[in-house]
């Protein structure tokens, strides 16, 4: 009753107004592009005005994305105006938007869209639905609800997101109405087998080499449950890799038998330390994102931390211990 009510609203907030401005969080993966890119379509469908941005660049694995090259980067692509309509997806909360909050006009009216069960609720109007795998299955029920049909455009990108946050439909979050979505977008010719080994098989060899070098450093508690990896500005330089190629790292942690909790620490600059934290299911490591400022969902979740490593990582360890 309260998703269609809150699907009711959406359509509502969607079709009464215009010139929109489109977000998802900050270094986005395969769920914000994509959801992004389905809002995007969305309007398109409605004949209304937008424009996607995001603080920086899309990940170049998700070029095959048709329209992904229509998203700002706006570290590289200054936009000089504001919006009074924003919608934003997959963030968590309100400073996951990063700097496109610089594009929202003052009293800009807000929607948000997402999954994440730590999402506060920020917006004027909220489409939060915590049991969805992802922001994509949400935006599968929205384009149902308003009557709109797919097409393979579309439904690669609502497939992607799926695809991506569900870790190829293995995580606990793969619940069969995704597995019902899936199959409906299937229909619609998405290739499955090609974006399943484009997005979580292949790997560059920068990526190779940073997971390799960064492996060399695993760290494990005396009791086996915890274990950690570090990333610095020096391991990135010295694989020649980019931010995009430390996703799926914080999997290897957590899959050592034993290891409750795997968490990946990524260096941004001096100032702060990017954790990301992996839960085998004992701990609900959104908790524990939380008290730093974090979130995310009870298998996976991630925090900005202030602070240096030698100071991150000992407090982030002790409370997950607390956790166990
Ligand atoms: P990842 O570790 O892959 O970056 O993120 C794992 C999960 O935690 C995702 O659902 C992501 O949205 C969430 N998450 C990651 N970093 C943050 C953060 O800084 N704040 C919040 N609220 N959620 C985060
Ligand atoms: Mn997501």
């Amino acid at each position: 009753m309260q998703y269609e009510r809150e699907l009711r609203q959406t359509q509502a907030f969607l079709t009464e107004h215009d010139d929109f401005l489109v977000v998802a969080h900050v270094q986005p993966d395969g769920d914000a592009v994509s959801s992004t890119l389905a809002v995007g379509w969305l309007l398109s469908c409605l004949g209304k005005k937008y424009v996607m941005v995001n603080e920086g660049p899309i990940p170049k694995r998700m070029a095959y994305l048709r329209q992904a090259e229509r998203i700002v980067d706006l570290s590289a692509e200054p936009l000089n105006r504001k919006f009074d309509y924003v919608i934003c997806v997959d963030c968590a909360d309100f400073k996951r938007v990063g700097t496109t909050k610089e594009l929202f006009a003052e009293g800009a009216k807000l929607l948000n869209i997402d999954h994440h069960p730590t999402n506060d609720g920020y917006g004027d109007i909220n489409l939060i639905v915590p049991h969805a795998a992802a922001t994509a299955e949400i935006l599968f029920d929205l384009i149902h609800f308003m009557g709109l049909e797919l097409n393979e455009t579309i439904a690669t990108a609502l497939y992607t997101g799926l695809l991506t946050d569900t870790g190829g439909f293995r995580y606990s979050n793969t619940s069969p109405k995704v597995m019902a979505a899936a199959s409906k977008l299937l229909e619609y010719g998405v290739d499955g087998p090609g974006l399943s080994e484009l997005l979580l098989e292949q790997m560059t060899l920068s990526q190779l080499r940073l997971l390799t070098r960064s492996l060399n450093g695993l760290q494990l508690t005396e009791d086996g449950k915890i274990s950690w990896v570090v990333v610095t500005d020096e391991d990135l330089k010295s694989a020649g890799a980019v931010h995009e190629d430390m996703e799926g790292i914080v999997n290897y942690p957590r899959n050592i038998q034993g290891v409750e909790v795997g968490l990946l620490f990524k260096v941004i600059d001096e100032q702060a330390v990017k954790v990301s934290m992996r839960s085998a299911g004992k701990v609900d490591v959104a908790k524990v994102a939380q008290s730093f400022g974090g979130g995310g969902h009870v298998r996976a979740a991630g925090a900005r931390v202030e602070g240096t490593l030698d100071t991150i990582v000992p407090r982030v360890v002790e409370q997950v211990r607390l956790q166990l």
